[in-house]
C-alpha cells in the first residue's frame, strides 16, 4: 500500500451521523441520494457532527444528484456550521464523476468537505470516501482525498 507514504488530513465523522448517512443511502435506492453536512471546523481539524437530507430533484436520479434549490437556499441562510455536501453511489465506487466535478462551483464557495458513500460488497453498509474541496488561485474547484475517522 502506497498510501503509508501519503499524509492525509484527516475529516471526523460523529458515528450517529455516519449510520444516518447510511440509513439515507438505503433508504434511496436505487436512486441517488443527498443532503449537506454541518459541524465543527475549529482548531484540530474538521468535525462532521449532523446530516441533513436534501431532496434529489435530478431529473435522471438512478446517475446523478441535483439538491432541491428551495431546501439548498434554506440551508444556505444559516451558513454557520455548514461544512460540506454528501451524497450517493448505488451503482458505482464512491469517487466523484465527471458530472459531480463538473457540478462543484454550483458549491464549492459555501462548502470545504465531499463525502460519496456507496453500499459495501454485503449490501447492509456503506463505503464512505471524504475529499477536501479546493479552490485555485484561478478559482477553478478540485477535489483533494482526506482520511476519514469515525468519533
Ligand atoms: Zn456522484
Amino acid at each position: 500500500m502506497t498510501e503509508l507514504h501519503v499524509h492525509r488530513e484527516e475529516i471526523w465523522l460523529d458515528a450517529a451521523c455516519a449510520h444516518g448517512l447510511a440509513e439515507h443511502l438505503f433508504l434511496h435506492l436505487p436512486h441517488e441520494a443527498c443532503g449537506v453536512l454541518r459541524g465543527n471546523a475549529a482548531a484540530g481539524g474538521m468535525r462532521i457532527e449532523t446530516f441533513f437530507p436534501i431532496r434529489n430533484v435530478a431529473p435522471d436520479p438512478l446517475h446523478r444528484f441535483t439538491l432541491n434549490p428551495q431546501e439548498w437556499v434554506q440551508e444556505c441562510l444559516n451558513p454557520s456550521g455548514l461544512l460540506g455536501i454528501f451524497h450517493t453511489h448505488p451503482h458505482s465506487a464512491p469517487v466523484p464523476s465527471a458530472e459531480d466535478l463538473r457540478q462543484l462551483p454550483l458549491f464549492g464557495d459555501l462548502l470545504r468537505i465531499y463525502l460519496i458513500s456507496s453500499p459495501d460488497e454485503s449490501g447492509s453498509s456503506i463505503v464512505t470516501h471524504a475529499y477536501f474541496i479546493d479552490r485555485s488561485p484561478a478559482g477553478e474547484f478540485a477535489l483533494r482525498p482526506a482520511r476519514l475517522c469515525m468519533t
